[in-house]
């Protein structure tokens, strides 16, 4: 896949999870720009429980940060009606991390995942643009740098900012 073809995918991946994340009140960090090799792909730093934490979480909780990891697949879906199907690969990240909360499948958390982006879907939206927008300057930054490494796309406060609005 070229980077193009990432970020068709990856804008909408990951303004869903902090979407859903933000909605149900889960802390979002910003959403950064990780390059690793050439190829360079959004990355939202998200809020996870601990291993320790695991067993006080209540059943709403559970199915709440199941939601969050589910909007990645979910806003694929809300905004190009179809999703990378790399995303049914058993090692993805967020597979990965769903398997540490439940038995059930990521795809069981999608419905109430793309239903609450439907809900937030201005600020979706708004969040897809603006990682759109910031792109080409942050493409410009790595290239300059040549370096790997994270770059910021949407600071915390601007996602807050989007969120009050
Ligand atoms: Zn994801």
């Amino acid at each position: 896949m070229s980077n193009a073809e990432i970020l068709e995918y990856a804008i909408p991946h990951e303004a869903g999870h902090v979407v859903v994340s933000k909605a149900f009140n889960i802390p979002v960090q910003h959403i950064g720009f990780r390059l690793k090799n050439g190829l360079g792909t959004p990355i939202a730093s998200i809020w996870q429980p601990d291993d320790h934490e695991l067993n006080d979480i209540t059943d709403k909780q559970r199915d709440e940060y199941c939601c969050g990891l589910a909007g990645g697949i979910a806003g694929e879906l809300f905004a190009l009606r179809c999703y990378d199907p790399s995303n049914d690969e058993p090692q993805t990240v967020d597979r990965v991390l769903l398997a540490r909360l439940t038995i059930r499948d990521i795809l069981e958390f999608v419905p109430a995942a793309k239903h609450t982006i439907h809900h937030h879907r201005r600020v979706f939206r708004q969040l897809c643009s603006k990682m759109k927008l910031r792109y080409p300057d942050v493409r410009r930054e790595i290239e300059t740098s040549n370096n790997d490494g994270v770059f910021m796309l949407v600071t915390s406060e601007e996602l807050d900012q989007l969120w009050c609005n």
